[in-house]
Parts: structure tokens; sequence; C-alpha cells
């Protein structure tokens, strides 16, 4: 076969294991899953109802514009119809954009560690990575505007990062704005916006207006609590959008995701109650860590990523065997951490027990 090069050597998506095997494998009858920044409320109570009553006919191929949830969400956002993209999940729109902009020759830009699908779809089309390590877990604008050349296609720009939690702020956004090419595509995902309480964040709606190079990149797969669903979405200015339209799969997005998000994007005040539920436990893991002499970043996004100074692997087998299934730091690029993502009070309480076990058996 005449295969890509870069393409030998790649891994297939390795998925964690599945609450479901981690019960058999470990004999327990309770797990709670903290590790892929779900939703520990789950979605909207609208949503439910919905469903119930769903009743289109399933031989009937989506709504391949998204009337509906186009409508809803450019109100909702206050932007036009023109100005927004649609994907199975925002890692389509990744795919879309990469496979718009990337080709042998051309180079991209992103952190490291980040979140990883931008440097995997950069590696399927060919293109060459510039990783930039963060510095204390933020993204290091200043040297990542000098690994731009005219040959640079996308800078990737993660707010707030997976797996660090630490976001961009207003003025260093636009600082990095103002000094990048106009050519260069700056792809901002904000899959964890609606978690952000920062006071110095920035509206992404407001600089798309001034910065036509600027795409951003929003899911329903986070605090809406509708992954299974894979709908994400992309908003820019129009000449944007045009370009990458034609680029979408015709029906990447089902009917019934279309609907559910419509939906959900009804129920703000589920929203609002998850934000503040989200900030109540990500005290509890603050003051756990300020307790235990644990480094921890202060996160903007549903998880928190703690440094064990230990093989991150070990606490994350230790975690497994007392019902709590988190992410090792080892394959995020932070090997004596693990990412955890804050869960509901009681389950909060739950795995910082079972990580101070660890810590007294560790001694
Ligand atoms: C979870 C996540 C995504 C992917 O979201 P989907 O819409 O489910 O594909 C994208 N970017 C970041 C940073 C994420 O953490």
């Amino acid at each position: 076969m005449k295969w890509k090069e870069q393409i030998l050597n790649l891994k297939a998506y390795q998925p964690g294991r599945s609450v479901a095997q981690v019960k058999e494998e470990f004999q327990l009858e309770h797990i709670v899953k903290l590790a892929s920044n779900e939703n520990p409320f789950g979605c909207s109570p609208l949503v439910k109802e919905w469903l119930s009553q769903f009743n289109e006919s399933f031989a009937i191929y989506p709504d391949g514009y998204a009337t509906i949830l186009r409508k809803e969400l450019a109100n909702h956002l206050q932007l036009q119809e023109s100005q927004l993209l649609f994907g199975n999940g925002s890692d389509e729109i990744i795919q879309i954009i990469s496979r718009s902009l990337l080709k042998p020759g051309m180079n991209t830009v992103m952190a490291t560690p980040t979140f990883p699908q931008y440097r995997h779809n950069a590696t399927v089309e060919g293109a060459e990575i510039r990783e930039i390590p963060l510095k204390d877990g933020a993204h290091d604008l200043t040297a990542m505007g000098e690994a731009i050349d005219e040959n640079t296609a996308i800078v990737w720009l993660c707010s707030p990062n997976n797996p660090s939690g630490i976001y961009i702020n207003e003025r260093e956004l636009t600082g990095f704005l103002n000094s990048v090419p106009k050519d260069v595509l700056i792809v901002l995902d904000e899959a964890y916006h609606e978690y952000v309480t920062a006071e110095d964040y920035y509206d992404a709606r407001d600089l798309i207006k001034e910065y036509p190079n600027l795409l951003v990149m929003r899911t329903f797969s986070k605090i809406y609590g509708l992954a299974s669903f894979r709908i994400g979405y992309a908003f820019g200015s129009d000449q944007l959008i045009r370009f990458l339209e034609p680029v979408r799969e015709p029906f990447n997005v089902n009917t019934i995701g279309q609907g559910v998000a419509a939906v959900a994007l009804k129920d703000q005040s589920f929203i609002e109650k998850c934000r503040a539920e989200n900030k109540k436990g990500l005290n509890q893991f603050y003051e756990f860590c300020e307790k235990n002499e644990l480094h921890y970043y202060p996160s903007e996004g549903n998880f928190i990523l703690v440094d064990f100074q230990t093989n991150g692997d070990d606490v994350f087998q230790y975690l497994m065997r007392k019902g709590y299934i988190v992410r090792s730091g080892k394959a995020l690029g932070f090997p004596t951490s693990v990412r955890i993502t804050v869960g509901s009070e009681s389950e909060n309480e739950g795995v910082l027990k079972a990580i101070e076990s660890f810590l007294a058996e560790k001694k």
C-alpha cells in the first residue's frame, strides 16, 4: 500500500478503561469516573424530556445545515448564522481546520503539553509541528510568536489549557493577536469556556470582530454534559467559515445531537449551577493540596492537575483499586502528576480520602 509515510508510526487512540471493565477487574460495586472531564451532574433534564418525545424517522439523513441548532446558537451567542461551523465534536472541527490548511512544507505552532489532537491531525497532514513548552502551566505566547514564520499556517491556543487548567487573560491574548501576521489562522480552543470565572478572561465574541484570522472552538461535550452526542462548533468571521464549510462532511452532525444541543442551550440555569458547583469543587481540591503540600495549577476548567512527585501511573493504579478512575499524567506530559475531573461534592470527598490514604501508605 502507498500509505502516507507519516501515518506509519501513528498509534490509534487508546480509550481509557470503561466503568464496567474496572468494576469487573477489581470487584468493585461503585466506580466514580473522573478521567475525561465529563459533567458529573449529567445534562439538563430538558434533554431527557426532548428525547422521550423524539419521533422522527431514523431513515432520514440529518439536516446538513443544522438549521434549528444554528439559529438557536447564533441567537444565544449574538452572532450571525454564517459565522458558525458545526462538527462531530470539536475533535472533528480540529480535523476540518487541519485538512483545510496543513500540508508538507507548512508548519503549525502549539503549546506542549496541550490537547493532543492538534498534534495528531498535523501529523496526518504531514505538516511540521512546532511545540513550545508551557511556562508554569501557561502558554508561552512570546516564544510561540517567535516560532511563527512565513510557512506557519495555524497557531493553536487552548484556554483554559487541557491538562494544566490555566487560561490566557485578555491582555496576553490581545497582545499576541496584535503581534501575529494576519494570514496565520489562530485557533482558540475554549472547550471549558463555560467553567471560567476569572475576571480578566476575554470575550472571544468581541475579539473575532477585530481579528478576522481568529477562530474559536467550543463544545457541548463538557459543561453541557452531552459528550456522547458529539457536537462541537466553531465561530469566527464569515470569510473564515466560508473557506472551512466546504471541507466539512455534509451530514457530520447527527439529528439527535442537533436536537439535544438546541434544547440544552435553553437551560442556562443548569449551566450556571454546574459552574458554581465546579468552583466549590475546585476549592475542595485546593484546600486539600495546600494542607498536604501537593503542587497544583489553579484551574479555570473542571479538572485539576496535581503533582505527587512520584510516578503518576502508581497514583492512578492505587486510586483505581479504590474505585476512582482518574488520568495519569504520564500520557499527558506530566509524568509525576494525575489529572482529576472535578466531581460532585461527595465524589470529590471520596477521591480525596483515597488520595489521603495513598499519601499515608507512601510515607
Ligand atoms: C474535550 C476537549 C475537546 C474535545 O471535545 P469534543 O467536542 O468532545 O470533541 C477539545 N478540546 C479540548 C481542550 C478538550 O479538553
